[in-house]
């Protein structure tokens, strides 16, 4: 299929989207550019056109012809899932030369851009030995005052020559705000090119998807507007806005219980308890299940355990709850909670009310036939309580991508989560490769290395340059290669660099936690006590939400009249450091304990000694007696079981920490 130009068989004439751009010359092109082209193959029986599809961004095969609406022919399936996957082959055989054209067009299309300039790269210099020697390894504080100076509403061309159409807000914090990454309009084609080769990779594995409708959890968050007027948000609240998403033609693949009215309503209860609804009305037709990352799809059932009889209530009357106020969503609703459903009232009710919710998902959605969640990373924690909730189903994991950039696709999804590695579609951007440094190398003996020259077995950490303006940019992820693809890497993603906690979207890194302790044991002064030890831990297992442990070793100050009294910490003090620590946190930290993503955090009080024990043990397992430091974060179960047998008490933080929209902080500091 992406052959060159010339040799289109007649019948496959490209059509150039909106976004037009000059005809490719040769296959590459054609292949880089495919998220910026929309093709329209005509034979004698029909027309369609590709766009992308995916979970959250469905774009698809438009059978254009059909008469009926929602009809959609197995031939039109076949011959897109075709061409999606020659397209796969292609790119990852020719990663090397895409990846050079990626560079090539990036830096020929900015060559204009402040950035570039500075760094003294000369227009016409694309080739990648003079980027690599010319344009520096950064970080995200490098390129921060490029980005405030964006955001305080500097139109010229300072990282890109294309207008920065609005900011992603990431995950990632500098400075306890989110970071920004700039992105550029055509971007969206390029996400939506990734999300349109999941189905296709994964309707290898699973037949009759289409036959069904997929019940996915998506939700819109929180924007606002830079000084400047440009948007900030999070990457998927952009893509479910856009018009990639709202107005994509109908797609078995892309078939959602969720209507767009329900996804994009930004009331995070309203959206929740309507999405549930209809995929509960729908759930005979229900054929798999899911949500972004794992932590959202166990919101979104512990949601279910706690509102059943309320959703029960909806689907036997016919009527949709007087707490969901939108309009738009109620009409959505009503559409598809047509008339009343005792019976369906009755069997939801029936298996919710069961003491136990092993199974709840195959249980109220029997035909589903596998649960597409991230489960990698730090969401690896929640396979066990998916294992519950589910019977067991496969987990899924389709997709690795960030704000920055998407980034490649799982192209053996039925595998085991332990296992999964993400193929890098080498047309998404220019990516180098930081080898992971070991204990006796030194910083600079370091050299990035090119995609097709990574090695198997060994890690990484993911560098890259974008289209949007980001220059070998440094992403904070650890991969691990596990093989190729023919010539492009498949990587295990093995860490977020530093991070020690997390539980949903959040990213707590060691210094961060170290700084948020301190604070809190100010208020330990007063009592003379101070802190002698302290690990976490990420409970995912105990609550849903999970939240952020600490155990503290506490050294008790004394009465000064009397050295044998010991002055006792009242709770209220404890309590106030939970508090203290989660203040201390980052914003996306805050906003996810606000929107009960996480728990409130807990300080778990241990007996004297505990620590010693603990470094006993590690000893045992091996460690060093010299080289032993405490773990600033535990996660292997022993240890977890040794802490907890010697807890004396325990504290949970009294009420939300503050969080307030995003970016006024670092927004007030732009001038
Ligand atoms: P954000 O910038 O908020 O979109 O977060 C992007 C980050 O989420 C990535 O850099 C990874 O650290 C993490 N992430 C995204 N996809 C995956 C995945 N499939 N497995 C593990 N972590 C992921």
């Amino acid at each position: 299929m992406w052959t060159p130009h010339s040799s289109l068989p007649p019948l496959y004439k490209p059509h150039f989207s909106p976004l037009s751009f000059p005809a490719p010359p040769h296959f590459l092109s054609l292949a880089l550019s495919l998220s910026t082209y929309t093709y329209t193959y005509t034979n004698t029986h029909r027309t369609y056109v590709t766009h992308a599809t995916m979970p959250e961004a469905p774009k698809q095969t438009q059978n254009n012809h059909s008469s009926n609406n929602n009809h959609y022919s197995d031939v039109a399936l076949a011959d897109n899932k075709k061409t999606k996957l020659d397209f796969i082959e292609e790119v990852t055989r020719n990663a090397g030369e895409v990846q050079k054209r990626v560079l090539a067009e990036i830096l020929s299309r900015n060559a204009g851009a402040e950035y570039l300039k500075r760094h003294n790269l000369r227009g016409g210099q694309t080739d990648g030995d003079t980027f690599k020697k010319t344009i520096p390894v950064v970080a995200y504080e490098d390129v921060l005052p490029y980005i405030n100076r964006i955001a305080a509403g500097d139109s010229s061309p300072i990282l890109c020559s294309d207008p920065i159409s609005e900011f992603l807000t990431s995950s990632g914090t500098s400075g306890g705000e989110r970071k920004m990454m700039p992105t550029i309009e055509e971007e969206l084609s390029r996400r939506s090119l990734l999300y349109s080769l999941l189905m296709p990779v994964m309707s290898q594995f699973v037949h009759g998807l289409d036959k069904g409708k997929g019940m996915y959890f998506l939700f819109v968050k929180s924007e606002t507007k830079t000084p400047g007027g440009l948007l900030a948000r999070p990457v998927l609240t952009s893509y479910y806005k856009s018009s990639h998403f709202k107005e994509r033609p109908y797609d078995p693949y892309t078939n959602y219980t969720s209507p767009n009215e329900t996804i994009l309503c930004p009331d995070s209860y309203q959206s929740m308890y309507s999405q549930m609804l209809c995929g509960l009305c729908e759930h005979a037709q229900v054929l798999r299940v899911g949500a972004v990352f794992a932590s959202g799809f166990i919101r979104a059932i512990r949601f279910l355990e706690k509102h059943w009889t309320l959703l029960c209530q909806d689907i036997r009357t016919g009527s949709v709850n007087q707490l969901i106020t939108d309009p738009s969503v109620r009409d959505a609703v009503a559409r598809i909670l047509k008339k009343p459903d005792p019976e369906l009232a009755d069997f939801v009710a029936t298996e919710c009310g069961k003491g136990s919710w092993q199974g709840i998902i195959t249980r109220l959605w029997p035909n589903t036939k596998y649960v597409d969640v991230i489960v990698t990373g730090t969401m690896s924690q929640y396979i066990p309580i998916l294992d519950y909730y589910s019977n067991g189903l496969p987990l899924v994991c389709t997709m690795y991508a960030s704000s920055e950039c998407y980034f490649g696709v799982n192209l053996n999804p039925l595998c085991k989560p332990s296992e999964v590695s993400y193929t890098i579609i080498p047309n998404m951007a220019y990516f180098e490769f930081l080898p992971v440094q070991k204990a006796d190398e030194k910083e600079e003996e370091k050299e990035l290395v090119d995609l097709v020259d990574v090695k198997i077995g060994h890690e990484y950490e993911l560098v890259v340059t974008t289209y949007a303006g980001l220059y070998r940019y440094r992403v904070g992820d650890i991969l691990r290669v596990a093989g190729f693809k023919n010539k492009a890497p498949q990587f295990n993603f093995v860490c977020r660099k530093n991070v020690v906690l997390s539980i949903d979207t959040d990213k707590t890194d060691e210094v961060e936690l170290q700084n948020a302790v301190k604070n809190a044991t100010n208020h330990l002064v007063p009592f003379g006590a101070c802190l002698a030890e302290y690990t976490s831990y990420a409970d995912t297992i105990t609550t849903i939400p999970g939240h952020y442990v600490l155990y503290w070793e506490l050294i008790l100050g004394s009465n000064k009249n009397n050295n044998n009294n010991i002055k006792i910490v009242p709770p209220s003090v404890i309590e106030d450091c939970c508090l203290t620590v989660e203040e201390s946190l980052d914003t996306v930290y805050r906003q996810n304990r606000v929107f009960e993503a996480i728990g409130p955090l807990e300080i778990k009080i241990v007996e004297t000694g505990t620590f010693d024990k603990l470094m006993d043990y590690a000893i045992s397992l091996g460690a060093s007696i010299n080289q032993y430091k405490t773990p600033r974060c535990v996660t292997f179960a022993p240890i977890v079981e040794l802490l907890n047998s010697k807890v004396v008490s325990s504290f949970f933080s009294p009420k939300c920490p503050k969080w307030t929209t995003p970016g006024l902080k670092q927004w007030s500091n732009i001038n």
